[in-house]
């Protein structure tokens, strides 16, 4: 079968004489796997519709935030509800209260928290949260760990960077460049080394706590609590970014699942329902220091907007409500299609292999699964891609690189996840043939 793809063609023709690459954020260019992208139309529940009408089982689901499948019902009504009484106000409001009300409820340890506008602006404000408390300069973050865009962070990051295979992003100052420490994921003995050497300089240490933007990589237990160790005795502030994994793994993210309580966390995603949304947060000592209680600026002419927190309450609700063990039902779809790919994979001897945590999972076209990003770029990216358009003519859409991880939501029905089992066995033999 081949793809109608006219329109998307056509109008991405079109967008790209507007837009740098035709796209809003680089990694929807499917630059990584060479061909035509298309131009979404609709979303409902599972599904993803194009302008030219094919229908996709969606993996991707916007990138995470949408834990529910696309255009709840509830979102929606929550949306429109709010949307009666105005888009924005630039005062607080009851949605923005209510919202930080639940986030601080369902994190333990977490006291204060500060809404934005994205993932970025959260992990970014959160490292400039850590020099002004510690009056320090250096921050240490992980090869292969994604945390947005901004400066500090485009240094070995993974995600659209990985993808590209550019090593950091031009534009960055030297100076910025020399006050990022860079250590391996996984690696204890370089984080070790990096304090002995620079401890004493280190105001804070940002990571994924599980890792998803070089696919999904696995911490070990030791990393994490190394972590955790290293950075209370140099009196460093230790910054989990659970943008991705924040309501994503367990209703308390991946500190939850590890049992870590960092100094400060960041969200975006899930809490937005979709919508526009991040947060950073800590103890009250700590976020005492943002304005306009302390010295440290941050602001935001939309931030807390009451439609988006209004559609973040209502995802956090929906979560809440359900009277069956939500994050369980969740867990069982990714291990089924787990299990079932990698009895395939056996019984062909691919050189293949999938990483599960709970609705995120990413298969590896290497043989065992990476603890960190070096064993992650070993990958196959050729017959990724053919994979991936093998996938994506069997009517499911993968994310299109190698260094992503998928995202199931609610709305991945035993029924929808028995297709995606079936298609991506498919896609292997295809992608395992062609390159024959
Ligand atoms: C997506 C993501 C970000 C960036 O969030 P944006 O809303 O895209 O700015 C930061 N950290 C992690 C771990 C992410 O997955």
């Amino acid at each position: 079968m081949k793809l109608k793809m006219q329109k998307s063609e056509q109008l991405m023709n079109l967008s790209r004489s507007l837009m740098p690459g035709g796209v809003s954020s680089p990694v929807r260019s499917f630059q990584a796997v060479g061909g035509q992208a298309f131009v979404a139309r609709q979303g409902k529940g599972p599904y993803l519709y194009d302008v030219d009408g094919n229908k996709f089982i969606d993996l991707v689901c916007s990138w995470g935030p949408l834990i529910h499948g696309h255009n709840h019902p509830r979102i929606v009504e929550s949306i429109v509800d709010a949307l009666k009484d105005g888009v924005s106000f630039g005062v607080t409001s009851e949605p923005e209260i209510k919202l930080c009300q639940r986030v601080i409820e369902m994190i333990p340890g977490l006291e204060m928290l500060r809404l934005v506008n994205s993932g970025t602006e959260a992990c970014m404000s959160a490292i400039r949260l850590a020099r002004a408390y510690t009056n320090r300069n250096l921050i240490l973050k992980f090869e292969g760990n994604y945390h947005g865009h901004a400066d500090s962070f485009l240094i070995s990051a993974g995600s659209g960077l990985a993808t590209l295979g550019v090593a950091g992003s031009a534009g960055i100052s030297k100076d910025i460049v020399h006050s990022t420490l860079v250590s391996g994921f996984n690696d204890i003995e370089s984080l070790e080394k990096l304090f002995s050497e620079h401890g004493e300089r280190i105001a804070g240490v940002i990571v994924e706590p599980v890792a998803g933007n070089m696919g999904v990589v696995r911490p070990s237990m030791e990393f994490l609590s190394s972590l955790r160790n290293l950075t209370e005795k140099y009196e460093a502030l230790l910054i989990f970014d659970e943008v991705m994994t924040g309501f994503r793994l367990s209703s308390s993210g991946a500190q939850g699942i590890y049992n870590i309580e960092p100094d400060l966390s960041c969200f975006g995603k899930v809490i937005g329902g979709g919508l526009p949304v991040g947060a950073y947060g800590g103890k009250t000592k700590l976020m005492s220091l943002v304005a306009p209680l302390g010295p440290m600026y941050q602001a935001g002419t939309l931030s807390g907007n009451p439609l988006a927190a209004a559609a973040g309450l209502a995802s956090l609700e929906l979560i809440l409500d359900d009277k069956r063990n939500f994050y369980q039902l969740l867990d069982a779809s990714g291990a089924h299609w787990k299990s079932y790919l990698e009895a395939h994979i056996k019984h062909k001897s691919y050189p293949v292999c999938v990483e599960q945590i709970g609705s995120m999972l990413t298969i590896f076209f290497c043989e065992k699964p990476p603890r960190n990003y070096d064993e992650a770029k070993v990958c196959n990216l050729d017959r990724f891609k053919s994979f991936f358009w093998a996938l994506l003519e069997r009517g499911v859409y993968y994310p299109p690189s190698q260094f992503e991880s998928c995202f199931l939501s609610s709305a991945h029905t035993e029924e929808i996840m028995e297709r995606v089992a079936e298609a991506s066995v498919g896609a292997l033999d295809a992608a395992f043939e062609v390159a024959k």
